[in-house]
Order: C-alpha cells, then sequence, then structure tokens
C-alpha cells in the first residue's frame, strides 16, 4: 500500500484571507522555480471520456491496456497497476456493475470514491482543510444549478445504494455532517475538484485535493500546479515573501477579463477583484487590430469548435486557412481570436500529419504566447515543446534546440528539474546537440 499522507510543508500555512475566506500563505520566503507543496488526491478518478485510453490506477497513457474483467470499465497498464488499485475499485467496481449499461458522471464517480475513502480508517486526516469546511456554494446557485445537482445526487444514491445501505451507522460517523445528504456533497465534490490533466496539458481525469481546495484564485497567480500522475505539484512562479497569499489561476490565462469573471462567477460563485481583473490593459493587447477586421474571425470560433467536435479536420483546417488568410497582417498575431484559430489549425494540421503545416502555425504562435504569458507557465512551455519537435522532425535541429531551450527556461520553473516531462524535454535536447555535431564535421 503506497504511503499517501500530504505533509504540509513548515513554510506554508493556513489563514483567513480578507474578502476571500479561508487561504494558503507562505510562512517563509520561497524562490520563483521552487517546490511550494505537492499532494496526492483524497480520492481521483480517470474521465469517462479518456476511461479506455488512460490506466485507471497510474493515469499513464497507453494504447494496450488490461480490462477489468468484471466492471469492463476500469483499465490498467499491468497486473502491478491493477492490484495496487484494487482497495480503491473494489467498491467502485461492484457499484458500476449494477448500473451496467448505466455509466455514473465523472462528477458521481468521484463523489463515490470520496465516500469510500472517508470510510476507510486509513485515510488521511492530517489534511489544513476538511470536507467538512469545503463550500457547497449551494445558497448562491440558480435554480438550474441546483436541479442539475440534485439529478446528480440522486444518480450518486443509486449508484451506491447496495454498497451503502448496511453502512448508514458507519457513514455517520465517518463522514462529517454537512456531507449526509447527497445533494451537499456533490456540491462540495464539483465546487472543489480539480482537473487532472496529463504532459500535454490534456484532461485525464478528476480529483479531490482538500489541503489545495484552500488555494484561492488569482488572474496572475504566483503559483502553478503541475501533475506528475495523479500527484500535484504547486510551484512557485513569482518570488514569494512571507506572509504572502499563495494563489493559482483558476481559468485560461489567455482570456479577456470579461470571460474570465464570467466563468469564476457561474462557476467558483466569486467576483474576482484581482490587480488583473481591476486595471484590463492586457485586454487591450489580445483585442489588438481593427475590430471591424477580427469580428469574422471571433464568428467563426463557435462553428470551428463545432467541428472539432466531430473530427471533421479537413474541413476545419480548411476553414482555419481561410479565414487566417482572409485577415492575412490586418489582424496581428496576438489577437486572441487570431491566435485561438491558429492553435487551431496546428493541432488540426498535426491530427492529419501535415507536419510542415502545423510548423508554419506553429512557429506563428510563439511570440503572441511570449507576449501574454509574462509569467512561467505549463501551457507556454508546451507549446514551445511541440513546436520544438516538428522542427527536430524536419529537420530544422539548431532551430529545435534553440525552440527546446527556450521551452527548458520555462519548464524548470514550472514543473522542476525532476518531473519526467523535463526529462524527456532534455533527453531531446541531447540528440539536437548529437545530430549538429555530426552535421558540421569540419569544425574539430
Ligand atoms: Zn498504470
Ligand atoms: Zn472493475
Ligand atoms: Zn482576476
Amino acid at each position: 500500500m503506497e504511503e499517501k499522507k500530504a505533509t504540509m510543508p513548515q513554510t506554508v500555512e493556513r489563514f483567513v484571507s480578507p474578502g476571500k475566506g479561508n487561504g494558503l500563505r507562505a510562512t517563509a520566503r520561497m524562490s520563483r522555480g521552487q517546490l511550494v507543496m505537492s499532494a496526492e488526491p483524497l480520492a481521483s478518478c480517470v474521465s469517462n471520456k479518456q476511461a479506455r485510453e488512460v490506466c485507471h490506477h497510474c493515469f499513464t497513457r497507453s494504447e494496450t491496456l488490461l480490462r477489468c474483467s468484471q466492471c469492463k470499465l476500469a483499465r490498467y497498464c499491468n497486473t502491478t497497476c491493477q492490484k495496487q488499485a484494487w482497495s480503491e475499485h473494489k467498491e467502485e467496481c461492484k457499484c458500476l456493475r449494477r448500473l451496467l449499461p448505466r455509466l455514473p458522471t465523472d462528477s458521481v464517480r468521484l463523489a463515490a470514491r470520496v465516500i469510500f475513502a472517508l470510510l476507510n480508517p486509513k485515510s488521511r486526516t492530517d489534511e489544513l482543510y476538511t470536507l467538512d469546511e469545503h463550500k457547497s456554494h449551494l445558497d448562491s446557485m440558480s435554480e438550474q444549478k441546483k436541479e442539475g445537482l440534485s439529478q446528480l445526487a440522486a444518480m450518486l444514491e443509486l449508484y451506491t445504494q447496495q454498497e451503502l445501505s448496511n453502512l448508514t451507522q458507519e457513514m455517520t460517523s465517518a463522514l462529517p455532517p454537512s456531507c449526509h445528504d447527497a445533494l451537499s456533497l456533490i456540491a462540495k465534490v464539483t465546487c472543489n475538484c480539480f482537473t487532472i490533466s496529463d504532459g500535454e496539458l490534456q484532461e485525464v481525469g478528476v480529483g479531490l485535493y482538500p489541503s489545495l481546495s484552500l488555494l484561492n484564485h488569482d488572474c496572475r497567480p504566483n503559483c502553478v500546479m503541475v501533475f506528475e500522475g495523479t500527484k500535484i505539484q504547486l510551484r512557485a512562479v513569482q518570488d514569494v515573501n512571507p506572509g504572502d497569499e499563495l494563489t493559482i489561476s483558476y481559468t485560461e490565462t489567455l482570456s479577456l477579463t470579461e470571460d474570465r469573471r464570467k466563468q469564476l462567477e457561474d462557476q467558483y460563485h466569486f467576483t474576482c477583484h484581482c490587480q488583473r481583473c481591476e486595471s484590463p490593459e492586457e485586454d487591450g493587447l489580445m483585442l489588438s487590430g481593427e475590430k471591424a477586421k477580427w469580428s469574422p474571425l471571433k464568428e467563426a470560433l463557435l462553428r470551428l469548435e463545432g467541428l472539432k467536435t466531430q473530427s471533421n479536420w479537413k474541413e476545419l483546417l480548411e476553414s482555419c486557412s481561410h479565414l487566417l488568410a482572409a485577415v492575412s497582417d490586418e489582424v496581428p498575431d496576438e489577437n486572441l481570436y487570431k491566435l485561438r484559430i491558429t492553435d487551431m489549425a496546428l493541432d488540426t494540421a498535426v491530427h492529419l500529419g501535415l507536419w510542415e503545416e502545423a510548423l508554419r502555425y506553429g512557429k506563428k504562435t510563439l511570440p503572441a504566447y511570449r507576449l501574454h504569458y509574462s509569467d512561467p507557465h505549463p501551457v507556454h512551455a508546451v507549446q514551445l515543446m511541440r513546436v520544438g519537435k516538428l522542427q527536430h522532425y524536419l529537420e530544422h535541429t539548431e532551430d529545435a534546440l534553440d525552440t527546446f531551450k527556450q521551452a527548458f527556461k520555462i519548464m524548470k520553473v514550472t514543473h522542476g528539474e525532476d518531473h519526467p516531462l523535463t526529462f524527456d524535454l532534455q533527453m531531446k535536447m541531447e540528440e539536437c546537440r548529437c545530430e549538429t555535431d555530426h552535421q558540421s564535421p569540419g569544425k574539430h
């Protein structure tokens, strides 16, 4: 059995953040790139969308996974992963079988795993923040949203019914009072869960990390979270002084103040008053160019997203390239809508195996990323790495090495030198160095 206790470092403490409620702050100086803390989830699960492609124990993507012969949903790298997962999958497996062919949503599966984890006496208790204290936001929720949650709560009851019917007594003693009804529990889980992503920042699952739920939001945060399997590593991306609140961003960095605020209000039930929201100069940069020129790009986005959902790559690439050609240099590359479409063209060209075209779009995004991501950010590092890989594949080896070096500078801060992705990147850089040495034999 793995040791799952989260040890809270001495350099972090819980406090009441003015206007925000509970928060986390530093008690010592931390420099940029420092690991602030790491934490394993109280409970986590692979999302249904990824259930066939990702190991349900270590969250690694693989093409050949063993399937659980009983529920036929869970999949594992090998029998070692399967065995290690069993204590967390045992009850779930029975619940899943009973519901077949229906499949509970990700949040219902996660909530059930939270219950089973709390019923397990081995579960840790040294969190700074307990589930009992987690906000459910039921009071400030719209009727429509509450209705949606009620349906999930009903599904949670149905899903766990048989496994928990004999355990009412235990549940009452093991779970905090505010979690006894399914609706409060599901509300807490959906408001506080984290999306778990892989090295390419693609969603693989969801998890609950009680102490990290204390981290408040800032649109220009001083920390970022990176995953290694299901473990979260929280690192400082700015220098932090003792007493400073530690913050992360709950939203996409690359979005307008109005859109960020709306998302935070809808999803997390607060209005952001951070510095970036109060003086939104960056919006001007994201909306650079004449409105009449970029409006068609903005309006096209919804349709393009639709094509993406249908995996209609050919038509999507044609549309993107047509739209981008129509505005050409009249809209600057840092314009948010132009950047989104250029990014989409990059993804699509990669899907279609059109490497030269992918590289052309990828290179176009880099100066814009540099402008918009003033602090080190995993999204920026991953973008550089993608472009570097294309350059490397197309044998633009010196360019590739240069791009990888830029990625490394960011990743040292956001991922740390020991992260597997940083290690992969260093291998790539080494390959490029060997290849350029062999290409210029005259120099030695
Ligand atoms: Zn595995
Ligand atoms: Zn199973
Ligand atoms: Zn803000």
